[in-house]
């Protein structure tokens, strides 16, 4: 069966057609850098990843146009913006009101600052909706909100390579991948002037709106319609600038406004200089996907949040920009990550940043783990014993590399090798079923206790579409990973007991950690503390 996704703009899963099967074109709306990414903007991002992967493995089939089956090989270019300009603290404000973000973090920061007396807060704090600073900010102004965005797009950067974002890896050697919002004005100008030439968009006082009447499709992606949103849906449309719009939902494509922190020379409109201001946060994205990946996509993800009013705007300004009905083909939204069964927030004590966690001494591919492994359009529930677990299976299979061995015969265990892949694959082209996935590579993993260079070589292609092996290891003594000596199956009952014993070293409680050692041996296994915080273990 060859790949098929669910498509929000059709409403089901359906066969991934790109133009060319042999080289798809990807868009995902990327963060917007006044702040570190939390783990719910991470899982977002991973799941474009492992879609990405999954294409270009030669696991992957695809469909092609005619329907037969297209097996590889194939390139994706995927590319993701990072959002430096500042947008609305209230994103689904068609007409740009509340408080810039980029502004908000700035001001929040001078704050800071000026209570630490002209010093740094060394507070980390408060929320990601309305911006954070850092005490690393030290040596950044707070006035220069693009001092803030760099430094954030920096760090963005940095997490997403740890966590194995490839695009982020690649961003390295072609920058182009990653464009910076604020580095594409003149291409939003452009396309701003091509709408309004041709009567799609209009200028009204000091803002230029997009017409949504003029794309007979605006609402098919999120299911509104014009006369639901006429009535001001969900509070969406402020009164504010109602009389000079043409219709409730049309949206904001620039706004001038000198007075703005950032700020660039206007459009021109039907001939006419609009003053320095800024672009809406639609057309950065309709934009900047234009420029990479040409007019049509085969896939735009980003997560559910973005189907209405981002992805319904970007839909409508790239289509009536290029003439064509189709901008994106397949849309992939994946759902929100709650934590501990919540909703993430920092009064609750469960809000996350890919940074904290890496502080907190766990790695970055049980981060990526926790973060994938639940169907992407399920909410998954990110849990730190979910981490804990995560870091034994991804040792399991680490130990199951190192105890290839060149001498065994690939044919003892070829039937479990087409079972396994069958069922990989199986799950991943039936809209990325990656907990069918993960079983499968469990079981197989199992029913191979020696493996050859054949059974290895498949777990690193299972892995390629997972991205865990290639991830940065902790130092030996910080998980479990140096406790196990090669050819022992780790035992999640033994392994907790390993790590209950050198927390009890640790914290100088050697009555406890003799105890651990005692129990250990009833269960048969002896231990032997190796230099470097190791321990060496066998059977007794
Ligand atoms: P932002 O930086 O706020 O523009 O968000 C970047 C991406 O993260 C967007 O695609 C959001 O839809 C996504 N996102 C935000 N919060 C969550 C969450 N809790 N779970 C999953 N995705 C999220
Ligand atoms: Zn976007």
């Amino acid at each position: 069966m060859p790949l098929e996704l669910y498509n929000t703009l059709t409403r089901g899963q359906e066969p991934l057609t790109p133009a060319d099967p042999a080289h798809v074109t990807f868009y995902t709306c990327g963060p917007t850098v006044y702040d570190d990414a939390h783990i719910g903007n991470f899982r977002s991002f991973l799941a474009a990843d492992l879609l990405r992967r999954f294409l270009e493995s030669p696991l992957c089939t695809l469909s092609d146009a005619s329907g037969a089956p297209h097996t590889g090989p194939r390139a994706v270019t995927h590319v993701m913006n990072i959002t430096d300009v500042g947008h609305m603290t209230d994103d689904d404000d068609a007409d740009g009101g509340g408080e810039d973000k980029m502004e908000a973090a700035s001001k929040r920061l001078a704050e800071q600052q000026a209570a630490a007396g002209g010093q740094p807060s060394a507070k980390k704090h408060e929320s990601k909706k309305s911006g954070t600073a850092h005490a690393s900010l030290g040596s950044i102004d707070p006035r220069d909100p693009r001092q803030i965005a760099a430094f954030y797009a920096e760090r963005f950067v940095e997490d997403a390579r740890r966590l194995g974002l490839k695009v982020a890896i690649e961003s390295e050697a072609d920058p182009t991948v990653m464009p910076r919002a604020s580095e594409r004005i003149d291409q939003m100008k452009a396309m701003i002037e091509s709408l309004a030439e041709r009567g799609y968009a209009y200028r009204a006082g000091d803002a230029v709106y997009f017409d949504v009447q003029r794309f007979p499709s605006y609402g098919a992606l999120s299911g509104n319609s014009l006369d639901a949103l006429k009535g001001g849906a969900g509070g969406r449309v402020s009164d504010e600038h109602q009389s000079e719009k043409h219709h409730p939902a049309d949206f904001l494509l620039w706004k001038s406004d000198p007075s703005h922190l950032m700020k660039w020379p206007g459009p021109k409109i039907n001939g006419e200089q609009m003053p320095e201001g800024y672009p809406g946060w639609h057309i950065e994205c309709s934009a900047m996907a234009r420029e990479r990946l040409g007019d049509e996509l085969d896939l735009h993800s980003g997560g559910e949040d973005n189907i209405f009013p981002h992805h319904e705007c970007e839909r409508a300004q790239s289509c009536c920009t290029t003439g064509s009905d189709t901008f994106a083909r397949h849309w992939f939204h994946p759902r929100f990550l709650m934590v501990e069964g919540e909703k993430m927030s920092k009064s609750k004590g469960n809000f996350f940043t890919a940074r904290d966690l890496f502080d907190k001494g766990h790695e970055p591919a049980a981060v990526r783990l926790e973060l994938l492994k639940t169907h992407y359009r399920a909410n998954a529930n990110f849990t730190e014993q979910g981490l804990k677990d995560g870091a034994r299976v991804i040792e399991r299979w680490r130990q199951f590399i190192a105890r290839t061995d060149a001498k065994a015969d690939p044919a003892t265990t070829a039937d479990a090798r087409r079972t396994a892949q069958a069922g990989f694959v199986r799950a991943m082209e039936d809209d990325l079923n990656v907990a069918g996935a993960l079983g499968s590579i469990n079981s197989f993993i199992t029913a191979v206790p020696t493996p050859s260079e054949q059974d290895a070589s498949l777990l690193r292609n299972f892995d390629a579409v997972l991205g865990l092996l290639e991830l940065e290891r902790p130092a030996a003594e910080e998980t479990s990973i140096g406790l196990f000596a090669a050819g022992l199956d780790p035992d999640p009952r033994v392994i907790e007991l390993l790590e209950l014993r050198r927390d009890a070293r640790k914290s100088k409680d050697f009555a406890a950690a003799d105890a651990i050692r005692n129990e250990l041996t009833a269960l048969g296994f002896a231990i032997k503390d190796a230099p470097g915080g190791k321990v060496e273990v066998s059977r007794a």
